[in-house]
């Protein structure tokens, strides 16, 4: 396929804000695509070339793209620069000098989206000596060949700047009307921006069977191939792969023991609610042992302890198990809440010293998978047993999550008690008899806390400090996200940092992790790019006039990184909308 087919579909997408009319878009594309483009098609539609739980990154920085362009196009990489500069976004610039460019020479050969995503992976897997001129003419080849247009997208994906707007739901939509269109007889009315759909019941169906096989390949570059080539039957055969990452379940919040109960049915099972990060360890018939995050990404190289406990303490040939690995003080033994580890997740270097200073305990709390059979569809009560049956419990290393069967509100408030004093967040009370749901927040677990809500919000800006502080970027622009997935600010964050760096989370380290993200600079002002996610309490939340979404947070502070979320993942503004309301009832 051409890859400025593909373009047409970025530029359509981007014309619109309507949810519908992207599905739309996107399915009447789909319907064009061969099974054998479907792929890399899919992750490029997303502005990636690799799927979300591998850790390869394209890896190249916007000084590396200005050469690129340069060689392109023989312009002054200084000149290019100035563009830039003025322009704030190298995609714009690119298409502007390629149309220049092209109308001199008029040279072109039509560009594959094949082509395309080749070179762009060649770029991650490039390695050592000569490694700069390589990458540069990688890009460069593609830019050559590009049409003005193609370029801008070219240039925005190679630096990972691709957004469509498009969530999950639809994606997954999509696909379901590209492939499934004419059995569910859907209809799309761009005047309208409505659909029709004859049988709901049917639609619910093939939606449903999309959004399993992607809740356990985590890849819709797979399931939209899988519908594609083989139909209903082949979304069905998409099974769970030990070593490929899973949707987690999620769980719903409760404010009061009843209605907990009321959600999961007593007796339920109430677990300790450990203040450490999400992780799902995979172990193949092998014996390679994976380990993921919450958002899905490979962090095995970052744990080696864990994997060592993993692989010492918990029987079988394989499976997967779900858990949650929490940091202790050495000397104590008291479990530490999640931000003194949170550093560890993204770690590349000193690992073994860093396991070392930061030990974590796994605590085990499901399973998801075992000797090759999947166990989602097996009762809670019943994966727990097995649980108990398989794991050789060693504190301090690995454990089986705290649990206690309980119908009592009395052992529930006890429970609690112990929960706080040992270091916990809170309680969880699970289903007994519940299926394991992945990637959905169905109520067959709930967590149950007692401490204001704070919310995870995206870094879009900064501003350079002033005098002492003149070298780092001491005030934050933080952003929620609307339904579309585009960034809303709500309020500018300059406190909760520290001065120096061994007090906690330290301007210094901060100014570290956003220099690489910037996109454009404009006196103190910054312009990042949206990617770091920051916990961020606040004495209140305020409708505001001055912001975009209506909503201003009072004296926001800012609590620490938030490493194991995403910016997708950030607060919604339909969540601080809820928490204002709340607020107000209070
Ligand atoms: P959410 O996961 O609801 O989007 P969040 O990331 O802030 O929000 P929490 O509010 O901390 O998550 O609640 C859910 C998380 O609690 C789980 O994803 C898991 O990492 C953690 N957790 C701790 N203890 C347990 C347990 N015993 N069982 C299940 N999850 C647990």
């Amino acid at each position: 396929m051409e890859y400025s087919k593909l373009v047409e579909v970025y530029e359509q997408l981007n014309k619109t804000t309507k949810r519908l009319e992207k599905t739309h878009i996107i399915s009447e594309f789909l319907r064009e695509v061969s099974a054998d483009d479907m792929e890399h098609v899919m992750l490029l539609l997303e502005g990636r070339v690799f799927s979300n739980y591998d850790a390869r990154e394209i890896g190249v920085a916007s000084r590396l793209m200005l050469k690129s362009l340069g060689v392109a196009t023989g312009i002054s990489v200084d000149k290019i620069e100035n563009e830039w500069k003025k322009q704030g976004d190298l995609g714009l610039v690119a298409e502007a000098i390629v149309k220049t460019k092209k109308q001199a020479t008029l040279h072109s050969t039509k560009l594959t989206v094949k082509k395309v995503f080749d070179n762009l992976r060649k770029l991650a897997e490039l390695k050592g000596e000569g490694t700069v001129e390589r990458k540069t003419q990688l890009i460069a080849e593609l830019l050559t060949s590009a049409k003005p247009i193609e370029s801008k997208y070219i240039v925005k994906t190679v630096l990972g700047e691709m957004r469509i707007g498009v969530g999950e739901g639809a994606m997954r939509d999509a696909i379901v009307w590209a492939f499934f269109g004419n059995k569910i007889g859907i209809k799309y009315t761009r005047e309208m921006n409505d659909i029709e759909v004859e049988d709901r019941e049917i639609y619910n169906k093939y939606a449903d069977a999309v959004q399993h096989a992607y809740d356990v390949t985590n890849e819709f570059a797979l399931v939209a191939k899988a519908a594609k080539s083989k139909g209903l039957e082949g979304l069905g055969n998409i099974g769970m792969k030990v070593g490929i990452p899973i949707q987690v379940m999620l769980a719903l919040k409760c404010d009061t023991i009843e209605e907990a109960f009321e959600t999961v049915g007593k007796p339920a099972a109430i677990e300790f609610k450990y203040d450490g990060f999400r992780i799902q360890g995979h172990k193949d018939e092998k014996g390679n042992i994976r380990l993921f995050t919450r958002r899905l990404e490979d962090v095995t190289a970052q744990f080696p302890d864990v994997v060592e406990f993993i692989k010492k303490n918990v029987r079988g040939k394989s499976f997967i198990i779900d858990s949650e690995a929490v940091g202790y003080n050495k000397k104590t033994g008291k479990y530490l809440p999640f931000q003194n580890i949170s550093q560890r997740i993204k770690r590349k270097y000193d690992i073994d010293k860093m396991s070392q200073d930061f030990p974590v305990e796994v605590n085990v709390f499901d399973i998801i998978n075992y000797e090759g059979k999947s166990m989602i569809n097996e009762e809670f009560e019943k994966r727990r047993k097995l649980l108990e049956k398989i794991i050789k419990q060693e504190p301090k290393k690995i454990v089986l999550s705290k649990s206690k069967i309980v119908s009592d509100k009395k052992d529930v408030e006890k429970l609690f008690k112990d929960a706080i004093n040992a270091g916990n967040e809170g309680l969880m009370f699970k289903s007994l008899n519940a299926p394991y749901k992945p990637g959905a927040r169905v109520g067959y677990m709930i967590k149950f806390k007692q401490i204001m809500e704070t919310l995870d919000l995206v870094i879009t800006g900064a501003e350079w400090g002033e005098g002492k502080r003149a070298k780092w970027m001491s005030s934050y622009r933080i952003a929620c996200i609307d339904e579309s997935g585009n960034f809303v600010e709500i309020g500018k964050a300059s406190t909760g940092l520290k001065e120096k760096e061994e007090e906690g989370l330290s301007f210094m380290e901060m100014t570290k992790i956003l220099k690489p993200l910037i996109i454009s600079e404009k006196g103190k002002e910054v312009k990042v790019k949206p990617k770091i996610v920051i916990e961020v309490g606040y004495d209140e939340i305020q409708k505001s006039p001055t912001y975009e979404g209506g909503f201003a947070l009072r004296f926001p502070r800012v609590q620490g990184l938030r490493q194991d979320k995403g910016p997708h993942e950030a607060s919604t503004l339909d969540y601080v909308k809820k928490l204002y309301a709340g607020q107000k009832k209070s």
